[in-house]
């Protein structure tokens, strides 16, 4: 891989670039097959991925007609890289195997090894023959979708797609590398005025928050919605406090230490709620919950926002659905993507039907919906949530950090790019955007959060 980064550092032509050769193997993050039982009689959150994830030489796959190898400068940690790294609630190779008997081309995925990550920025290298809008030495950032066009429900929302899947967690050849296969569906550009590690952390989440709260598909906020946002400072959150804001709508943030709740205000959230501080026990046993805790969080939600929320953005699951139905407004939405917590969700009913609530789901987003929030970044409109940055062989420790909830923001992985602040080719417009503004997260969790 020296060659291939020589030739990205000194700018090389794209024609150079194609002229490379890909090594017949690469640097990356994986799973093993013959651990997935490693964790048996070990609670959830003790888990540690630090032993599950380890960092080595793997094959490179062969090249499909749609698709492109990239060279990953950086990547991030997702909360599937958790999942996969704890083999909960599945271990993925479940899903590599299923994959692997659609296709011949299928069939490269399901190995041994799970290379894991669902997101990346990067340098096209090669690009298959059926390949028309990018080509070797574009500057790229890569989405999570992987779909199969040639399935008919592909085409009205590619999410309905019978075999969409999440790259890097349902398909194998993640980001959380120095080489990756992709569908060129999955590129986009890279906002030039970003760092690699910047532009490596957006996608996942962004574009999860975006369909989430923008588009059609799911809730549609209008100019002046106040919206409830669990885990503001959080990966999801993060954007969603932004989009909110960048719509016009009113954000009322929800995170657990006083430093994340100051770090919400300097995103401009004026309604914060620290439900550490506030002590909520919505559940005052395994099996009950307590409705007066869903009182009193509604009651701070009206004091802090003004009102009950037209939108409630969801992801702990069971420990806060019950109270996400409770407060939202008449009429409102509880739009939800995640299960953090517990997948086995109660909640009271009579305060759904009785009060025209709707539950609306709401998983990644389309080409077009990531294509979108892409574009909202590279305007500035949204900035990178960047907190920290670890090398590829601290992924395990990264990805512990997440499962623990002690991070902020996202975490950056650097993978082929040799260190911190590379890859910025429109340093006017990082200007004008703001160095204060890019770099908040991680000017915060250098000051509040350690990151080994
Ligand atoms: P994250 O970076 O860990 O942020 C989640 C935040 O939620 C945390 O910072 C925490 O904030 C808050 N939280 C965690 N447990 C909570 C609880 N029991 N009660 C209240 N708040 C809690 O994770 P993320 O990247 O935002 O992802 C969140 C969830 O969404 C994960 O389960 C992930 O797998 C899922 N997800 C789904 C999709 C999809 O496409 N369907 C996409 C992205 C993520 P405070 O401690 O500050 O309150």
């Amino acid at each position: 891989m020296k060659d291939i980064l020589d030739a990205i550092n000194s700018d090389a032509s794209g024609e150079d670039i194609a002229a490379l050769e890909v090594p017949g193997s690469y640097r990356a993050a994986y799973v093993r097959r013959d651990e997935v039982d490693m964790f048996e009689g070990i609670a959830s959150a003790d888990k540690d991925p630090r032993k599950s994830i380890h960092v080595g030489e793997v094959p490179t796959p062969e090249l499909g007609p749609f698709e492109a190898y990239v060279a990953v400068m950086a990547s991030s940690i997702n909360f599937n890289t958790v999942w996969t790294s704890i083999f909960e609630p599945l271990p993925t190779f479940g899903f590599l195997d299923r994959l692997g008997r659609e296709s011949s081309l299928g069939a490269r995925h399901a190995l041994d090894h799970h290379v894991i990550g669902s997101d990346a920025s990067g340098v096209v290298l090669r690009v298959g023959s059926s390949v028309r809008n990018f080509k070797p030495g574009d500057h790229v950032t890569i989405h999570c979708n992987h779909v199969d066009d040639q399935d008919p429900s592909a085409h009205n929302d590619s999410m309905k797609a019978a075999n969409q899947r999440i790259w890097g967690f349902e398909t194998n050849f993640g980001g959380l590398a120095d080489l990756t296969v992709v569908r060129a569906n999955q590129l986009m550009p890279k906002p030039a005025h970003l760092t690699w590690e910047e532009a490596a952390v957006n996608a996942l989440c962004g574009s999860t928050s975006y369909r989430m709260l923008v588009s059609n598909n799911a809730s549609s906020m209008k100019q002046g919605e106040r919206v409830l946002i669990w885990g503001a400072t959080g990966g999801l959150g993060g954007y969603a406090v932004q989009l909110v804001l960048n719509g016009g709508g009113i954000p009322i943030g929800v995170v657990s230490s006083p430093a994340k709740a100051e770090l919400l205000r300097e995103m401009g959230c004026e309604a914060v709620i620290d439900r550490k501080a506030e002590g909520y026990r919505f559940w005052s046993d395994e099996n009950t919950q307590d409705e007066s805790e869903w009182r009193r969080f509604g009651k701070k939600v009206r004091e802090v926002g003004g009102d009950d929320p037209e939108i409630v953005f969801e992801h702990p699951g069971r420990h806060t659905m019950g109270a996400s139905v409770f407060v939202a407004k008449r009429g409102g939405r509880i739009v939800t993507c995640a299960a953090t917590s517990g997948y086995m969700i109660e909640y009271d009913n009579r305060h759904l039907w009785m009060k025209l609530k709707q539950i609306v789901s709401s998983h990644f987003a389309n080409y077009y919906e990531a294509w979108e929030m892409n574009r909202l970044i590279d305007s500035g409109a949204i900035v990178p949530i960047m907190s920290h940055v670890y090398s590829l062989d601290d992924v395990g420790l990264a990805a512990w950090k997440v499962h623990k909830n002690q991070h902020e923001g996202k975490l950056a992985v650097l993978c082929l790019s040799p260190e911190e602040g590379l890859g910025v080719t429109d340093p006017e417009k990082r200007e004008k955007v703001g160095e204060d503004r890019l770099t908040m997260f991680h000017r915060h969790a250098l000051k509040n959060v350690p990151a080994a």
